[in-house]
Order: structure tokens, then C-alpha cells, then sequence
């Protein structure tokens, strides 16, 4: 029995095989480099490439399943990219022109096919180069003996899936149905990766380290995503305690489901919005059955991750009419695409930056790309005449970045009109404050913002300098820091005084410890993973808000995390 430690990011348990992605590289590394007998060489790799194409079609069909039709684009491009002409040409003359071995060839091959994908300068065509080097890494995997698909296997067996680490997209393409859980060695309690497995109610363990070793691939393991640990071969008693800290888990959701119906009243009566956060249809149907007064963050930059084309306005708005109206006349807040930082869009190209998450993401990359901002814009607006939306705008530091969102905002209004298209006149417009400068100054912005949702993951990542997506920042990253506190104090504050609502949507609001705080200190709405409505309604209900919060357990661990 080997036990490894990790952070529960998101809590629950499992048993069963583990499934080790990404193994694929190394063997595909250990091939000769290259070749006396090309004509064996080129049979293997046009062997190789009809596998790849076999387990690509398949995993189209899974992603098409479990995520949608959009999601499994990335596949599809990967299938063609195999079979290109070009590409394979460069393959053959790899091996008979310059003695290669496959695997060499193809590595070689897609560099250059890159190259040239690169230089057209279109980013239609750019934004391939990491399908193409996906594929290749696929194709390489099965030369190196990897006949196997290295990603989440078939097998009608759900597994729990081990990596190094999974980005945003890779963790909102799994199949929830088969995956028991996942560990990686990498990430953090904040990363989108974290948040997407709590949303998606998959238990999950981050930030093993190196003891997360491929060996284990093919052992049975239990998941213990309460503590934080992955047993390898758990002997009876392990098991016995990880499956009386399910049951006492699955008693405590259970008693929360009492809660159905009733309202957000703390102790001494005031009411108080619990909404939920969504990324996705699904989301909204699990806020929907878990009582949601409504979506508080709607994450769209989803609609645009891991996909061969941008989403047009048609495609965004039956997304959004659709959420609309299963909300049945309670709000939706659509936040325009915060892509960057970690949330990476291949399609929009641009410069690789040193520091992503203080490079051009969210309102500073829509501002450029106001191409891709008129066509969601529209969406939402369009969207806006089948129900309760708002809009708001994320990663905001200055006014004249409200201004100018809110001037194309009015510029599409018009158009509407004038294509008599109905639509929201009255279309709240709020801003995500969640960098320091939008806190400090939220004082001035609360003039032109009709609501403030307060992001609490990356307002913690700015005020204290940790980057979010960083394991071995543990402990450095709470947004119960006083620093953080006061902000959001202050931002509430501001909003109060103009009379503006409230809400906090990032992580923090799901932290039933300090709930009381958050209230006393302004915030009337709460949005809240759509699994957590409940256990902050539990909380809600228990508050007293004469009570105040205890700064000195800042660093107290996280409710999901232990
Ligand atoms: C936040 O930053 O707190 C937030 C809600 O946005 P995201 O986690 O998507 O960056
Ligand atoms: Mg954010």
C-alpha cells in the first residue's frame, strides 16, 4: 500500500483503476532515431497513422457525447491532419530522403508542416500547429509501443484519471460518466481546472508532486478527495475509512436537500441571493436542480476553448437564449469571454506572453478583438429578450475600459433596433472587480457599473501576489487575507453607496466560514458551484451577522480542501 498526498480540490472518494495520461511522449521518445530499412519504417508509420485515426474517431465521438459537438471539432481537425498530404509527403521523404526512423520522421514532419501553417498568418491556420502536434505525439505514441489510447480510455470501466497536469479545456472535455476522479501532479485549489472538477462534482486531488509516478497506471487505488490522498493498493481498512467519510459526505448532501425550497434568511432575517456559478448547458440544469436563484457566472469563455472555429452569434445565442429560459425569469449574468491567462483560445493567435495572467486577457483582449466582442455582444443581447441576462465584463482596471465596452455595447443596440431585433433595452451591464485597481477604484467605477461581482480567485492572485495556478503557493493564497477582506469590504462599500448590488462569485463564496463575513461586510449576493448552493443556503440560514470574523484563522484550510 502506497499512500500519496495531495490537495482535495474538489471532495468525494473512488475506487478503481488508475489511468495515467500522457504516457505517450516517453515512449514515444525511446524509437531508434534512424534507419537502414525504410520501407519497414514507412509501413509502421502508415500503420501508426490508421491507429491514430481509429482512436481519434473515437475520442471524437466521446467528446462529441460528453461535451458537445463543438468540443469535438479538435479530433476531427486531428484526423484530417494525420491523413494531409502535405504532412505525410514530408514523412516519406523523412525516411527515404534522410534515413529517419518514423517516429524521427513524423516529429520532424510536423515541425516543419507547423512552420508553414505559422506563416500563412492566419490565424485559422496557426492555431493548428498544437493540433498537429497532438496528433504527432499521437502517432509517435503508437510507434513506441503505446498501441493503446493514451487518453480517457473506452473501456465501458470508469478509471481515475492520473496526469501531470490537465488544463481548463482537457478537464471540461472528461466524461464524467468514466472518470472516477482525477490527481495530477501539478495545480492548485484556484485554477480553472479545480473549480471546472468541483462544478463538475468529480472528486479530485492536485498538486502531488513527482511521487505520482506512471507506474502506476493499471493499479486499483482509492481516491481519498477529503484529505487529500491517492492510496495504491489500499489494504481493507483504508477503504473502510475512505467509505464511512463517503457515507458521512452523502448523509450531510443529503440533509442539505432538505433545503429545497426553502430561503436564504440569516439568523436574524435578512435575505440574502445564493446563485451559481456555470461554464456550460449542464451547469445550468445542475443550478437549476439544486435550487440556483439564478446563474451569477455564467463563464463563457468555455463556448470558445478547444475548438477549430470560434462560436458565430447563432451558435452563442441559442446557448444563451437556452439558459435563459430554463432559468425561467431568474438571472443570468453572461460574462464576456475572459480568455487568456490559463483559459487559452489557439484561434485568436497573438503573441506568446512572459506573464500571461498580467498579459491581454479578458476586457484588454476583447478591446482589441472587437470583432470577436460585437459578435457575443449581439449574442447577449439577442439572447437578453428571452429572459433575465445581464452582461458584465471581467479583468476590469480602469474606467475608460467600462466606457468603451459599454459604447460598443450601445453602438449594438442600435444596430438592433434598426434591424428590428428584440432585446433587453434595459440590459444591466456590470464588471467583474477583481484586481486590485478595480477595487481601490471601485468607488469611481460604481458610476458607470450597474452591479459589481466580485472575483474573489483572482483578486487573491493579484492583491498577494501568488499566481493561482501555482501548487507550491499552498498557504500563500487564501482570500481570507485581511488585504483581501478589506477590499472586498471596500468594494461593497462603494457599491452600497451607490446603490448598486453586490455579489461575490469567485471561490471565496463558497466558503461556508465565512459566509456571516462576507454578508455583514455587504455582499447580498452569493454565486456559488452549483453542488455548493445548498451547503451556503445551510450557512446562510445559520449566520449571525452581529457576529464578526476572526482574521486570525486567515489561513485556515478551505472547507472543500479538508
Ligand atoms: C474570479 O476570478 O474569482 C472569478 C470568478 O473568475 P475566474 O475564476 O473565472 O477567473
Ligand atoms: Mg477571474
Amino acid at each position: 500500500m502506497i499512500t500519496i498526498v495531495g490537495k482535495a480540490v474538489s471532495r468525494g472518494a473512488a475506487f478503481g483503476k488508475i489511468r495515467f495520461l500522457g504516457k505517450q511522449e516517453n515512449s514515444g521518445q525511446a524509437v531508434s532515431v534512424g534507419t537502414d530499412d525504410p520501407c519497414a519504417e514507412w509501413d509502421r508509420f502508415s500503420a501508426a497513422g490508421k491507429a491514430a485515426v481509429l482512436q481519434l474517431k473515437r475520442l471524437e465521438e466521446q467528446a462529441a457525447a460528453s461535451a458537445g459537438k463543438s468540443a469535438a471539432e479538435m479530433f476531427q481537425v486531428q484526423q484530417a491532419l494525420v491523413c494531409d498530404p502535405y504532412f505525410c509527403s514530408q514523412v516519406k521523404d523523412n525516411i527515404f530522403g534522410h534515413g529517419m526512423a518514423a517516429a524521427n520522421a513524423v516529429t520532424a514532419a510536423a515541425e516543419a508542416f507547423g512552420q508553414l501553417l505559422a506563416q500563412t498568418g492566419d490565424d485559422r491556420f496557426s492555431s493548428r500547429r498544437e493540433d498537429l502536434s497532438d496528433a504527432a505525439k499521437r502517432i509517435c505514441g503508437i510507434l513506441g509501443g503505446n498501441a493503446e489510447d493514451s487518453d480517457i480510455p473506452e473501456e465501458t470501466d470508469a478509471c481515475i484519471i492520473c496526469a501531470d497536469d490537465l488544463s481548463p479545456a482537457q478537464t471540461a472535455l472528461l466524461d464524467k460518466k468514466k472518470t472516477l476522479a482525477f490527481v495530477t501532479r501539478k495545480g492548485s485549489a484556484y485554477s480553472h481546472t479545480a473549480i471546472l472538477a468541483r462544478s463538475m462534482e468529480i472528486p479530485a486531488i492536485v498538486g502531488t508532486g513527482g511521487s505520482l509516478l506512471e507506474k502506476y497506471d493499471g493499479c486499483f487505488a482509492a481516491v481519498d478527495a477529503f484529505d487529500g490522498r491517492l492510496i495504491i493498493s489500499p489494504d481493507g481498512i483504508s477503504i473502510g475509512v475512505i467509505n464511512e467519510k463517503l457515507r458521512e459526505h452523502l448523509e450531510r448532501k443529503q440533509l442539505e436537500r432538505a433545503l429545497i425550497g426553502k430561503e436564504n434568511i440569516t439568523a436574524d432575517g435578512r435575505r440574502i441571493e445564493i446563485l451559481a456559478n456555470a461554464a456550460c448547458a449542464e451547469d445550468v440544469e445542475l443550478a437549476v436542480r439544486n435550487d440556483a436563484g439564478g446563474i451569477g457566472l455564467f463563464r463563457s469563455e468555455f463556448l470558445f476553448m478547444e475548438r477549430d472555429s470560434l462560436p458565430g452569434e447563432e451558435e452563442q445565442f441559442c446557448i444563451y437564449k437556452e439558459a435563459a429560459q430554463r432559468l425561467c425569469g431568474k438571472p443570468l449574468v453572461i460574462r464576456a469571454a475572459d480568455l487568456g491567462a490559463d483559459k487559452v483560445c489557439g484561434l485568436l493567435g497573438g503573441e506568446q506572453e512572459e506573464n500571461p495572467a498580467l498579459g491581454k486577457r479578458g476586457i484588454r483582449l476583447l478591446l482589441e478583438r472587437t470583432d470577436i466582442f460585437a459578435v457575443q455582444l449581439r449574442a447577449v443581447l439577442r439572447a437578453s429578450a428571452y429572459g433575465n441576462v445581464s452582461v458584465m465584463f471581467p479583468m476590469v482596471t480602469s474606467l475608460w475600459e467600462l466606457k468603451r465596452a459599454k459604447s460598443l455595447l450601445f453602438q449594438l443596440k442600435e444596430e438592433l433596433a434598426a434591424q428590428r431585433v428584440p432585446f433587453d433595452k434595459n440590459i444591466p451591464v456590470g464588471i467583474m472587480i477583481e484586481t486590485p485597481a478595480a477595487a481601490i477604484t471601485s468607488d469611481i467605477l460604481a458610476q458607470q457599473a450597474d452591479f459589481f461581482s466580485i472575483g474573489t480567485n483572482d483578486l487573491t492572485q493579484y492583491v498577494l501576489a501568488a499566481d493561482r495556478s501555482n501548487h507550491r503557493l499552498d498557504g500563500y493564497d487564501s482570500g481570507r487575507h485581511k488585504a483581501v477582506m478589506r477590499l472586498i469590504g471596500f468594494t461593497a462599500e462603494n457599491a452600497k453607496k451607490s446603490g448598486i448590488p453586490c455579489c461575490i462569485c469567485g471561490e471565496l463564496a463558497a466558503d461556508g466560514e465565512v459566509t456571516a463575513e462576507l454578508i455583514r461586510m455587504g455582499a447580498g449576493r452569493l454565486s456559488v458551484p452549483p453542488a455548493d448552493v445548498l451547503t451556503i443556503r445551510k450557512a446562510v440560514r445559520e449566520a449571525n451577522i452581529t457576529e464578526r470574523y476572526d482574521y486570525k484563522n486567515e489561513n485556515k484550510t478551505y472547507r472543500f480542501r479538508s
